[in-house]
């Protein structure tokens, strides 16, 4: 019986047997044990499906991994240590030098860093298109060598929302898979595969661990992405693997298993970006509880961005599940339980009028955090934004005076009552 989300935030993923321990164990151990090497070099050769080594597979990891995928309606998933580590693997293991990728520019500034400056050193190239743009304008980015399209549901921190399906269509009608980042709005608030989206990260760090505690990162695979109908664009999945005694991963583990196979067996294993289980277990209490948080956030939120509409000092307000929201069609279409947590506003006085406002809040801390229990903010255009120019922070969404508020578990009245005092100066 297919259960419904709450029960899989719950329950998902582990399920003990007889005298078996009730809650995940730790499993806080780097190898695993074999009787014979006969047996060890099945594993090695992937004929077997086993442990062996704690940088490519661990069954803590393994159990948390698989509750995010029952909570996104994926086929397979992995943890990687970092929402930067699962964003990289997600795009890497389809692409590489003498690649392309189109990309929503309104993206978290960390991915347009590693995108457009790391990636590229690396002879990928990116194309960034904006989320509002034109069919056309969508359509002209992609090129001959393009071999997937990336976005995050809820941009972070501009809280653009990303129509998923024109995305998806376009990314379709080339062949190749739309990749989104579902970090700010989590499963509870959006299952992009739903929309027709092929791959999904999480820097699960934000509102899936949600207590501040633990960096970490997944990748979900829909299973449904057909990789073999374009085999010469993804030589990696469809022809075989010399450093894996040439294995074909979409021939051995089929459309629902090669994506993530590759992405364990050859960058895990090369590149390490592990999660510790002992994170991986602090991750799955936050999963525990997620369908309940997630709407206090979004309630806490929308009652913040409603006062700071109706403020003298403030410019302008984003949040997108706000009635008069510009985005609140597109908001409804995606998101009809609540987007997120977070509310993007300007305050009256540009920069300088920002940061002095943020000084004078106690309640929430100035932090580069999201999505955490505890109410945090960031002016990211001197912070997570301050590599970028002008130009490129228009492009991304945020303008100098952008304030990115993240609303916590608090009293919403308590939370206000903060910015009232703040914003009086
Ligand atoms: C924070 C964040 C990331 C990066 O995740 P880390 O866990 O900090 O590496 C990627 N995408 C989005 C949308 C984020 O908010």
């Amino acid at each position: 019986m297919e259960h419904r989300i709450e029960t899989k935030c719950v329950q998902g993923g582990y399920q003990p047997g007889n005298g078996e321990p009730r809650q995940i164990p730790i499993v806080q151990s780097t190898t695993f044990k074999y009787a014979s090497s006969s047996e060890m070099g099945k594993l090695f050769d992937l004929e077997a499906s086993g442990y062996f080594y704690s940088r490519l597979q661990n069954p803590t990891c393994d159990a948390v991994a698989a509750k995010i995928c029952e909570m996104e309606g994926g086929s397979a998933a992995m943890l990687t240590s970092s929402g930067q580590a699962a964003n990289f693997f997600a795009v890497f293991n389809i692409a590489g030098c003498g690649d392309h990728v189109v990309a929503s520019s309104t993206i978290y500034g960390g991915t347009f860093n590693l995108f457009s400056v790391t990636m590229k050193k690396m002879g990928i190239d990116f194309t960034f298109v904006s989320p509002h743009c034109t069919d056309e304008e969508l359509e002209a980015a992609f090129r001959p060598n393009t071999k997937a399209v990336f976005g995050e549901t809820i941009a972070n921190p501009a809280l653009i929302v990303l129509d998923i399906e024109r995305f998806a269509k376009a990314a379709h009608a080339h062949g190749v898979p739309l990749i989104i980042d579902n970090t700010f709005a989590t499963p509870i608030n959006c299952r992009p595969f739903e929309w027709g989206a092929d791959i999904v990260t999480h820097s699960t760090t934000k509102y899936m661990d949600g207590h501040g505690s633990a960096v970490g990162g997944c990748i979900v695979d829909s299973g449904k992405f057909d990789w073999t109908a374009h085999a010469e664009k993804f030589p990696g999945l469809c022809t075989p693997d010399d450093s894996y005694h040439g294995i074909t991963y979409t021939e051995r583990f089929g459309l629902e298993g090669a994506y993530i196979t590759k992405a364990t067996a050859q960058l895990m294993r090369d590149f390490g970006c592990t999660q510790s289980p002992q994170s991986a277990f602090l991750l799955n209490l936050g999963l525990e509880s997620l369908h309940v948080r997630m709407p206090r956030h979004c309630e806490n939120a929308l009652k913040v961005a409603s006062f700071l509409r109706n403020h003298e000092k403030i410019a302008w307000v984003s949040y997108a599940s706000h009635p008069e929201d510009e985005q609140y069609e597109l908001a409804r279409k995606y998101l009809p339980n609540g987007s997120c947590g977070v509310v993007s506003f300007g305050v009256k006085g540009g920069r300088a009028a920002a940061e002095k406002f943020m000084g004078r809040l106690k309640i929430a801390a100035i932090e580069t955090h999201v999505a955490d229990a505890r109410t945090c903010c960031l002016h990211p255009a001197s912070a997570t934004h301050r590599q970028m120019n002008d130009e490129e922070l228009v492009a991304a969404g945020v303008g100098p005076d952008l304030v990115r508020y993240s609303c916590g578990l608090e009293s919403a009245d308590d939370l206000i009552a903060d910015i009232a005092q703040a914003l009086d100066f």
